[in-house]
């Protein structure tokens, strides 16, 4: 029954396969800047120090068992969540107005509340019955949205011309969007271009985005990572939570503790302050419980407790500040390094963007042939894009990128 016809062969995700074809290559320079994961200075995975010790601390535990956790996932964890994307003192968790639900980490957030879109929205228009992302967007959105039978469209969002942000079309584009329509924005460090607004032009897009009657739906897989400051990348949610919109977040937990393959995250629904919101979140919860049971029945538990004791433990917390800007630091110092590289290089074209451009991802502006070049003759492996995860560099393979790029682009 499953013939070629029925089922085509699909392509091989293009992350994991560049991944595949850098582990294979023998060549000793090789350098990977693909995937989106922090390496230290000797591009090796990094165990975030507060991890190790709450690692230590959770092995230790006598009564540590292998137990289901409840459906929603584990609630000191969940509300340390709130806490953390919505600030210690915030009015929305203080009404009640919050509910939150572990998930499989940031992707698996972004499916549950893009699930919950599919089945409950109920726009004026079914027009507006859809999610907007912007163009470009982590590739994965389409997918996971496509896959709960929502149309994805696109919102402009990245300028060719300069590299930063294409305001006016990020606004034109929120501007003609049907009323009412689901609107996905990164919280920070967007990926794959390393591009946000400033909080002006935050100030803008909310003040649209409420005239338009949109639902914004923040992805935020960066906090931390961004600026090195947790509550500056949750800036933009607590602007809109603060306008009173009624609102969605995908939480992830990889990059900022390095807990990628640990698969802890958290969504969350904040109800608007005006009308009955106890009885909104009791309701939207009741039926976010039922999508999670029927599809994971309920979240994995390891990572979510390494996390949850971090985030509950003031010391633990602050250590934790301190390994991240540990790493949003090395980052910032290869996006000098790079461009001094370049400048002293006289690399053809303009390169300010790479210090711009902020979190884990620089969009080089590089095109297609060009990266087929890097990966063929220099063995530096990167998204077709020109997308680079600037964790993939360090003192060692900086100076012989910023050389390959110069004979790519002359
Ligand atoms: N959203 C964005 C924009 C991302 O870049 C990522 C990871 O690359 C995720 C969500 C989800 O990551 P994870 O499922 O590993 O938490």
């Amino acid at each position: 029954a499953f013939t070629a016809d029925v089922v085509p062969q699909a392509p091989e995700d293009p992350l994991f396969g560049l991944m595949a074809a850098y582990r294979k290559d023998t060549n000793e320079k090789k350098v990977d800047l693909g995937i989106g994961a922090y390496r230290d200075d000797n591009a090796k995975p990094w165990v975030l120090p507060v991890v190790k010790e709450a690692d230590d601390l959770l092995r230790k535990d006598p009564d540590l068992n292998h137990e289901y956790l409840p459906i929603g996932g584990l609630v000191a964890f969940n509300q340390a969540s709130q806490k953390l994307i919505l600030g210690k003192d915030s009015a929305a968790i203080k009404d009640q107005r919050v509910v939150s639900l572990q998930t499989v980490s940031g992707t698996g957030a972004v499916h549950l509340g893009s699930a919950f879109i599919a089945k409950f929205y109920t726009p004026k228009t079914a027009e507006a019955k859809a999610i907007y992302i912007s163009s470009p967007s982590w590739a994965n959105h389409n997918q996971i949205i496509d896959n709960v039978h929502l149309p994805v469209k696109t919102y402009p969002y990245f300028s060719k011309e300069t590299k930063g942000l294409d305001f006016d079309g990020m606004i034109n584009g929120l501007e003609s969007a049907p009323e009412g329509s689901v609107i996905l924005l990164h919280a920070c460090a967007h990926n794959p271009t390393g591009v946000d607004p400033t909080r002006e032009q935050w100030t803008k897009i909310a003040e649209v985005m409420k005239q338009k009657k949109h639902f914004p739906f923040f992805d935020c897989a960066y906090q931390g990572f961004a600026s090195g400051s947790l509550s500056t990348d949750a800036w933009a949610i607590n602007h809109f939570v603060d306008q009173g919109f009624e609102l969605m977040i995908a939480q992830s937990y990889a990059k900022n503790f390095g807990l990628y393959g640990e698969r802890a995250g958290c969504f969350h629904f904040v109800a608007a302050p005006a009308g009955n919101a106890q009885d909104t979140v009791a309701r939207v919860g009741s039926q976010l419980a039922i999508l999670q049971r029927s599809e994971i029945s309920n979240p994995p538990a390891y990572g979510a407790r390494i996390a949850s004791l971090i985030l509950n433990d003031e010391k633990l917390f602050a250590q934790w500040e301190e390994d991240l800007r540990t790493m949003s630091g090395r980052i910032k110092s290869m996006r000098k390094a790079l461009k001094s590289h370049l400048d002293q290089l006289g690399t053809p074209g303009k390169w300010d963007h790479i210090m711009e451009q902020i979190g884990m991802f620089s969009f080089t502006g590089l095109n297609e042939q060009q990266v087929g070049r890097l990966r063929s003759e220099f063995h530096v492996y990167m998204t077709k894009n020109g997308r680079i995860s600037m964790a993939g560099l360090n003192r060692g393979n900086v100076e012989y990128f910023a050389k390959s790029m110069d004979e790519v682009v002359r």
